[in-house]
């Protein structure tokens, strides 16, 4: 198994810590707002890794925290006139409802930052010890960059120098720090912040070091993998590694990051105005065809996001359920045997830097052989297929025949049952009104001896 390594820059061998369990550290959503569909595709990566590892026999820890201490947290608190812990109950739980529609895992820990300020401390205490960070006295503590040169800037393959004409030039350098890229560990209380007590006065930690803390406490050093969307390589975990590694830390043994999403070919962003929230686009389409949206493109490419792949996804999906609506009535082997052939492309795609666009459609091959199947009366190659098609959806997390009881497709299934009542108790007159509005809908129904069963035509 290989996938591509940002730290090293290039196909990495995967080899886990301990054979047979894989460690894993997405960065989380800071809870000030509703999730965007950034926060959906950066999830969604770290989701079917997971699931395609669990499924080839791995027992994976996966940790994706909530930050919920930092200053827009702050800020949209004093907006609304109410407190950080409601501004973030509220954006936690909106976080989890709408990942819990579009079939993300729960993580196994989903650690929140206020929880691990004691680890922060230890850690900032270990900076300072080993002469990696200074006190600015009322500010807080900095991290000390050129303490760390050589270190400094290997995620992202940059020196140290390079980026600091590039901090000097774009940020108003703090007469204070002893260098533009350095950057707090720990922030003075400002009246009115939420603060801890610390040996450097109140204050409340920087947002690097919180992941620091929280990934080495729950997963240990040289955890396996740490993820992230690209816009997160630097400064955040240029900024994690080097706390880590100056502190005495081995950090991840690989970086895995997730590339951006566009919309209508614009990048997302709230000041380009094109800022679509989660929920909107799970009220608007069925959400496994956002995930399936998702899969079509691979995770290192900066995928753009239309109506015309959704459409499209809707339209695979359709052929999916289909397929399983047609042989939910067929007396199918439930033990026939998986299609080795397509079994081995799956793995083989997923085995390759997740390529979940090949084994994705390694699926939709075989919903085309299987309606030849059903087509056919052949009982024995339907069973395979349907048998594989199970299998390989629900290593991707993406479930055949589970549209949301909010999805258009439920009106059509009530339709067809109408009909049906309608049939058997003799109203041809109504039957026949709504074959035609199903007909009129794109609906063919076919009747069996099991009852009706309908597909798009
Ligand atoms: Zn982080």
């Amino acid at each position: 198994m290989q996938y591509f390594d940002t730290l090293s820059n290039e196909m990495v061998d995967f080899v886990p810590r301990e054979p047979g369990k894989v460690s894993i550290y997405a960065c989380g959503p800071t809870v000030y707002d509703v999730p965007h569909l950034g926060h959906a595709r950066t999830a969604l990566t770290y989701d079917v890794i997971a699931r395609f590892l669990r499924w080839r026999g791995f027992e994976v820890t996966m940790v994706a925290n909530i930050t919920d201490i930092d200053d827009k947290i702050i800020q949209r608190a004093a907006e609304e006139g109410t407190t950080e812990t409601a501004i973030v109950e509220t954006y936690t739980k909106a976080y989890i409802d709408q990942m819990d529609r579009l079939n993300i895992q729960h993580p196994e820990h989903r650690p929140r930052a206020t929880e691990y300020v004691d680890e922060m401390q230890d850690v900032i205490q270990q900076l300072i010890d080993r002469d990696h960070a200074y006190v600015i006295d009322g500010q807080g503590v900095y991290f000390d960059v050129a303490s760390f040169e050589d270190g400094y800037g290997k995620l992202v393959h940059r020196t140290a120098e390079d980026l600091r004409e590039g901090a000097g030039a774009r940020v108003e350098v703090d007469e204070r720090k002893k260098d533009p890229l350095d950057f707090a560990l720990w922030k003075a209380a400002k009246p009115g912040e939420p603060t801890w007590a610390s040996p450097w006065g109140e204050g409340r930690p920087g947002w690097h070091i919180e992941c620091v803390a929280m990934a080495l406490d729950i997963l240990g050093d040289g955890f396996d993998l740490h993820g992230g969307g690209t816009d997160l390589a630097f400064p955040h975990h240029e900024n994690e590694r080097s706390e880590s590694e100056a502190a005495g830390h081995r950090f991840a043994r690989g970086w895995i990051h997730s590339a951006m999403l566009n919309i209508g070919g614009e990048k997302m962003s709230k000041s380009l105005n094109n800022f679509k929230t989660l929920g909107d686009v799970l009220d608007m389409w069925d959400p496994r065809a956002l995930r399936l949206a998702m899969l079509q493109t691979h995770y290192r490419k900066v995928m753009e996001l239309g109506d015309e792949a959704m459409h499209g996804a809707t339209a695979a999906l359709d052929r999916l359920d289909a397929f399983k609506r047609r042989t939910s009535v067929l007396d199918l082997d439930a033990a026939a045997p998986l299609r080795a052939g397509e079994v081995t492309a799956f793995t083989e795609a997923m085995e390759h830097d997740f390529g979940a666009p090949a084994a994705v459609a390694t699926i939709f091959e075989l919903v085309r052989a299987g309606h030849i199947a059903v087509d056919n009366d052949d009982l024995a190659a339907a069973s395979s297929i349907a048998a594989t098609i199970d299998e390989l959806t629900n290593a991707l997390g993406l479930i055949a025949g589970a549209a949301g009881s909010d999805d258009p497709k439920s009106e059509i299934d009530d339709l067809v049952a109408q009909r049906q009542i309608a049939r058997e108790s003799k109203d041809f007159v109504e039957s026949d009104r709504l074959r035609d509005e199903l007909s009129a809908r794109g609906i063919e129904v076919e009747d069996t001896a099991a009852g009706p069963i309908w597909r798009r035509v």
